[in-house]
């Protein structure tokens, strides 16, 4: 997964990101206005039409006035005032301007602000007016507008934000497949944004407080899709904490059966470097270990060097880490996971089916295991029992499709029309993987089906092996 900016904004960059290994592309609505994220996700959907696109509500996200181009240094041991933006439209060393004039006049006496991911910390020393007097604890460089982090008790707004809500409604219209929502607190969060997309498009929780990390299982009961935002969280909770989180969050959504992407500063150095540091390849190939369904480039592919580099170098990384994928090892640890969290009615047959299926395609050395499906919800019932074949998702849709693309080791065929009967669903499935060169004559394809009894409860209830002849 790829953040589309500046960098990586014309036609033939993102069609180059498509070719280099980007399966999804992730449009932030945190710059820029409504009708410019309009114009870029037109410009994706022409020049790359198959990947999928996760639009990114901000949220209540604090930021600074802009910095001079070019960024500035705020030197540790100096003083800098912090203000609210009418008194500083713009920053620099000596006035650093805040978006919500709120957060300032909550700020007291030794509360520590981070600018940032975290990289740069002021302590309030003194309050004067409408303005606060600050030390600059660590110092670096500082560029655009970046995020403030206030202590959790000093003010928290809710997400998501009126502004999110209407740029929300504005790409609604254009035909979105999933929508992330920044700074999640409650399961009710997501329900507010779940009612307003519909059952269609995929709600993605961003796991950037501590208060979501609390509420980890009622947030993934309603969340179709998870991003472990460790940029973030991680100004949010004792950096230390973060890797825990990420494994803790991870085993949940795989428990789940939900998507979950690992997200910030994964290839942080390849904003200014062609090459990648052994420490963020390690961090790449350790969240597929961990068992991540997507990795996702932030700064390195919006405002870096080289964004087309930057996805190659991270598929690289990521197929070599697949090929040493303990599915072995998964297998066993599966099946309790999967059973100690699902709920009752169609999502334990849907998981129970899920299971056969790969404990199938294991004994029968099946070629691929197909996954016949309107809404996707087969194909994503399977991905999470990483089976040691190929699994191909067959469906009428190419919005089911671009959808897929989060999920773990799903390809994707289209097959001409939705299916009248489970038979002509597996037939059709059968046939479109054939052609595309997924199975040959004398080999097993497990195939999965949804039910088409009630389509407001999808529920994966058929197991078929098939000899194709
Ligand atoms: P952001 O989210 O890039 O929108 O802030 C990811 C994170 O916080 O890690
Ligand atoms: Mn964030």
């Amino acid at each position: 997964m790829a953040t589309i900016g500046p960098a990586s904004d014309s036609p033939a960059v993102l069609a180059a990101m498509q070719d280099a290994g980007m399966d999804v592309a992730r449009l932030p609505l945190a710059h820029g206005s409504i009708d410019e994220a309009v114009a870029r996700l037109r410009r994706v959907r022409e020049a790359a039409p198959e990947v999928g696109v996760l639009v990114d509500l901000p949220g209540p996200k604090i930021r600074t006035t802009a910095f001079p181009e070019g960024g500035v240094n705020l030197v540790t041991g100096t003083e800098v005032d912090i203000c609210p933006q009418g008194l500083a439209p713009h920053s620099s060393e000596e006035r650093i301007g805040v978006s919500l004039p709120e957060l300032v006049e909550s700020l007291q006496e030794g509360d520590r602000v981070a600018l940032g991911d975290g990289g740069v910390a002021l302590m309030v020393e003194k309050r004067d007016g409408y303005t606060v007097r600050a030390r600059v604890l660590a110092g670096g460089k500082v560029q655009g507008r970046p995020g403030v982090t206030a202590p959790a008790t000093r003010l928290s707004l809710k997400t998501p934000t009126p502004e999110d809500i209407e740029r929300l409604e504005v790409l609604l219209a254009e035909g979105i497949e999933s929508v992330a929502v920044s700074f999640v607190r409650t399961a009710s969060d997501l329900e507010t944004v779940k009612s307003l997309v519909g059952r269609e498009v995929l709600v993605c929780a961003k796991m950037e407080t501590p208060e979501a990390v609390g509420e980890m299982d009622d947030i993934l009961r309603v969340a179709d899709t998870v991003m472990v935002a460790r940029g973030d969280l991680g100004v949010r909770v004792p950096f230390e904490d973060v890797p825990h989180i990420q494994k803790k969050l991870i085993r949940s959504c795989i428990a789940w059966g939900r998507p979950v992407i690992t997200a910030t500063q994964m290839l942080e150095s390849m904003v200014n470097s062609p090459v990648p540091t052994r420490a963020e390849v390690t961090d790449v190939a350790n969240a597929v270990f961990d068992g991540t369904s997507a990795v996702m480039l932030s700064g390195e592919s919006a405002i870096g060097v080289d964004p087309v580099n930057a996805v190659a170098t991270m598929a690289r990384i990521a197929r070599r880490a697949d090929l040493d994928f303990d599915s072995h090892q998964w297998s066993r640890n599966l099946p309790i996971q999967h059973f100690a969290s699902e709920g009752a009615g169609s999502a334990r047959i849907t998981a129970a089916i899920g299971a056969a299926a790969w404990r199938a395609a294991i004994d029968e050395k099946a070629a691929v295991v197909i996954a016949c499906t309107n809404s996707g919800a087969t194909a994503r019932a399977i991905t999470r029992y990483r089976p040691p074949c190929p699994i191909v998702a067959a469906t009428p849709f190419a919005f089911t499709a671009r959808q897929l693309t989060t999920s773990w080791g799903v390809d994707t065929v289209l097959v001409p029309a939705e299916a009248k009967s489970t038979d002509e669903a597996v037939d059709n499935g059968i046939e479109a993987a054939r052609l595309a060169g997924y199975a040959k004559p004398g080999d097993v394809a497990v195939v999965l089906a949804g039910s088409l009894h009630d389509p407001t409860s999808p529920v994966t209830d058929t197991l078929r092996l098939v000899r194709i002849y």
